[in-house]
């Protein structure tokens, strides 16, 4: 068997079977052995029947004293009783409902039983639920360390390990290694083929460990070195110095409202850097609300003043329309054009737009990746901005720095990375951070309640908008499927509008609807003729209502924290009391914690600390939201030592050689490209 077969050619996997396993991303033998195990059982304790202890986790090799006897019970359930024997002694075997117990064993056949031996009510011993092998034809999952996968619907524990142990068995050549020989000695590192068998196999725990460590630090290394490459070119480059950048003042004085002092302090920052001939590559990091779109303004005014173009790029249509209505009230005064572009405009419309742009006759654009696709030319770009820059894939950030190579950057981030992660992305940026909100705002009381509480907070609800207030309900995604998404959020709709909410305006807004509609149901929301507005998670970024101090959250346990606290940050903008109040099913642990951090606290750095402890390694949204490929063994949280081993590492290779071209690298250099490959895809 090579790394390379087609799943198919594993035994016991068929046309049928291999479709759950690509479902999961696994194609061929080689993406099977790098789906790693969520995590591993212990079954190496091997006990005879007359050495057990009550309570010990253990193996046992024995064989039927008796058939095994299936019973119905009350209720429907099953209750399988049978004996077993060793050259020790006897012992009871209970199965509680499982209807196929009875038909699992031959007489005389050899299994390894795995479990937990406990006493009955008449104080006899009973191996309870043991997990059993047939020695003879199975016989490789017990008495060792054995891993157990992560699983989708009708994709069984057994084929995952079976499958992966016919791999590492029948495999005909070894797993090929990408480090540098120097790098793994230097590190002491496994080699690739011990660290991938260790990680499904491992020989003992000690080598588990030395496996995972060794594939965590390839995975943030591989990590590191494919940020730096997409970026790498721009450091040698020199751009043009803004030659006015005091005007910046009278903007400021412009302004409805005194800015922060920490608003004041990174308007300060990035005009030092715009005066520069060295590109600027600054984050302006800030808690939702803390204003961060005016420092953006701010240095786009600095970009007009001094004659060349500056654009903005968002992530979502509604985003975009928003910052256009903004930026165009506050540059109004001083008679500056701004210019709107999405892919979702009428092309004629478009058209003018970009001839404006290629022309130079505007110098101020905002929109969302349309900005960055081939057709559109700008006369002289000299600032480029992302907005909740974390929502966009890595490419399309470097696509938009391309078209612009020479440009002052400045990205803008909302969700506060945590010290780990930010050091991992942006490690070579400059950073600015707001680390203060605009007076007059009020905590956002936050709850999270159950079922019985819904009529209660839709009166609620009824008592604010009767106020004059506004409300977001938000409901996740149910599924991943768009349309049923759809249906439940205009269905949902329909229900409330014959509830207790039947006298108010309400609108139902998702990524289905018309540019055109989405645009609409904005405007009217900002001008308060909706006063409820049904949403997917559509608004979660930016968006900025300061009369709306609601957010309802539906299903709040399907969020993950950071998105929570975005969803939250909607409301409190004006200087309203608000309030977030929270849905959330019973009885799901991760879910009550992340619930009782909300209502804890409201700074944005420790929510995003506690969003990655709470979430495991490969958690799907875990490290999407910001932007990089998901980590599938890494834990940015935990595995600080082994990032810094890494980061040491990186270090070294760019000092020596900084594309990657010589030899040693090329293992490296094939893998980076096909990380962020993936990731554009998905
Ligand atoms: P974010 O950092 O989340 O992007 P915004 O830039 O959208 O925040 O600003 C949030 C709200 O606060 C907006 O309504 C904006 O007009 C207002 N705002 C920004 N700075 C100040 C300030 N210094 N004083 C009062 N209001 C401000
Ligand atoms: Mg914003």
């Amino acid at each position: 068997m090579r790394l390379s077969d087609n799943i198919t050619t594993i035994k016991g996997i068929g046309p049928s079977k291999a479709k759950l396993f690509e479902s999961r991303g696994i194609y061929t033998v080689s993406d099977l052995l790098n789906y790693f195990p969520r995590t591993h059982d212990d079954r190496s304790l091997q006990k005879s029947i007359s050495s057990i202890i009550e309570g010990e986790e253990i193996s046992i090799t024995a064989r039927l004293a008796s058939p095994v006897v299936t019973n119905r019970i009350r209720g429907g359930m099953f209750y399988a009783r049978g004996k077993i024997f060793d050259e020790t002694g006897m012992l009871d075997v209970v199965w509680f409902n499982n209807p196929y117990a009875s038909n699992m064993f031959k007489m005389d056949e050899e299994y390894t039983f795995f479990g937990k031996v406990r006493r009955n009510k008449s104080g006899n011993l009973q191996f309870q639920n043991p997990i059993a092998e047939n020695v003879t034809k199975n016989g490789k999952f017990t008495g060792r360390i054995v891993p157990i996968y992560p699983l989708t619907a009708k994709l069984t524990q057994r084929a995952v390990q079976d499958a992966v142990f016919q791999c590492l068995d029948g495999l005909s050549e070894p797993i090929p290694e990408i480090l540098p020989r120097e790098l793994i000695d230097r590190f002491s590192l496994l080699d690739s083929d011990a660290a991938i068998r260790n990680i499904h196999l491992p020989e003992s725990f000690e080598m588990f460990d030395k496996a995972r460590r060794r594939l965590v630090f390839e995975e943030l290394l591989l990590l590191q070195l494919g940020l730096h490459s997409l970026r790498g070119a721009r450091e040698v480059e020199k751009c043009q110095p803004f030659d006015n950048v005091e005007c910046v003042s009278e903007f400021i004085e412009s302004l409805p409202y005194q800015l922060t002092d920490a608003q004041a302090r990174v308007i300060d920052e990035v005009c030092v850097d715009l005066k520069k001939d060295k590109p600027m590559t600054r984050l302006v990091q800030g808690d939702v609300g803390s204003g961060k779109t005016v420092v953006a303004a701010a240095a786009m005014y600095a970009a007009h003043k001094s004659g060349v173009q500056a654009c903005m790029m968002v992530p979502t249509d509604i985003l975009a329309e928003q910052h256009y209505r903004n930026l165009s009230k506050l540059f109004s005064p001083f008679g500056i054009e701004v210019i709107y572009l999405s892919g979702k405009m009428p092309a004629k419309e478009r058209k003018v737009a970009q001839e404006k742009l290629r022309t130079g006759e505007v110098t101020i654009a905002v929109g969302t990746h349309a900005l960055i696709s081939g057709d559109v030319e700008f006369w002289n770009l000299g600032l480029v901005i992302t907005d909740e820059q974390h929502r966009f894939g890595v490419n399309q950030r470097t696509s938009l720095a391309a078209k612009a190579a020479s440009a002052h950057t400045l990205v803008m981030s909302a969700t506060p990375i945590p010290r780990t992660l930010a050091l991992v992305l942006y490690g070579d940026m400059d950073v600015s951070v707001i680390d203060e909100l605009p007076p007059g705002r009020t905590a956002i009381e936050t709850y999270s309640v159950n079922e019985k509480m819904r009529s209660r907070i839709y009166n609620f609800i009824k008592k604010n908008v009767d106020e004059g207030r506004q409300a977001y309900i938000v409901c996740p995604l149910i599924e991943e499927n768009e349309d049923s998404d759809l249906k439940s959020t205009v269905e949902y709709v329909e229900q409330l509008k014959h509830t207790v909410l039947r006298d108010f305006s309400i609108a139902a807004m998702h990524s289905k609807l018309k540019a055109a509609d989405k645009t609409q149901i904005m405007r009217d929301f900002v001008d308060g003729k909706i006063d409820i507005l049904v949403s997917t998670t559509v608004i979660e970024v930016g968006v900025d209502v300061p009369n709306a101090n609601l957010m309802i959250i539906e299903n709040a346990e399907r969020f993950g924290l950071s998105q929570l606290h975005q969803l939250r940050g909607r409301v409190g903008r004006g200087s309203y009391q608000s309030y977030c109040i929270m849905f959330c099913a019973p009885n799901q642990t991760i879910a009550q914690e992340r619930m009782k951090v909300m209502c804890e606290t409201s700074d944005g750095f420790r929510i995003a600390e506690e969003d990655l402890k709470l979430r495991g390694p490969g958690d799907f949204f875990g490290t999407r939201q910001h932007g990089v490929p998901e980590m599938r063994i890494a834990n940015l949280f935990s595995d600080m030592d082994i990032l810094k081993d890494a980061q040491t590492a990186v270090a070294e290779i760019l000092a020596e050689d900084e594309r990657l071209e010589l030899p040693q690298y090329q293992g490296i250099k094939g893998k980076i490209e096909n990380m962020f490959d993936r990731l554009e895809r998905s």
